[in-house]
């Protein structure tokens, strides 16, 4: 079973905590036991896991991020946004999640963040949800 996901952004760059919209489909699923795949078809968005409690994190890691990748000169990509590519190439585009009793098996901490790197846009997100034990 697959789930799309639409997700609206609103920014060039911009985490959005997930989380609940995968538990979501996890839930409608029915499946107690098995994993979970999130999944971005997209080459300037990616999908990370990390902490959600403190919001400071995910702007913290959006401003290493704009460091590690600036806007080079020397880019040849001539839609001018290598770096976005560089970014979603980074963070990667599919996280892998652990269902048990019905539940995501994320850390007290974690959640799951939609990475945007060339925003605003309208972004999808696909979500299958596999039985297993
Ligand atoms: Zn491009």
């Amino acid at each position: 079973m697959q789930t799309e996901l639409r997700i609206e952004t609103r920014a060039r760059t911009e985490m959005i905590d997930i989380t609940a919209q995968v538990q979501r489909v996890v839930g409608a699923s029915g499946v107690q036991d098995g994993i979970c795949v999130v999944y971005v078809p997209h080459t300037t968005a990616g999908v990370t896991i990390n902490e959600h409690a403190d919001p400071s994190v995910a702007a913290d890691i959006l401003y290493a991020l704009s460091h590690i990748v600036p806007a080079l000169p020397g880019f040849r990509h001539l839609e001018g946004n290598s770096d976005a590519h560089v970014k979603a190439s980074l963070t990667g585009a599919s996280q892998t999640i652990l269902i048990e009793g019905g539940r995501l098996q994320l850390g007290r901490w974690q959640g799951i963040f939609l990475c945007e790197f060339d925003g605003p846009r309208q972004r999808t997100v696909w979500v299958k949800v596999i039985a297993g034990r």
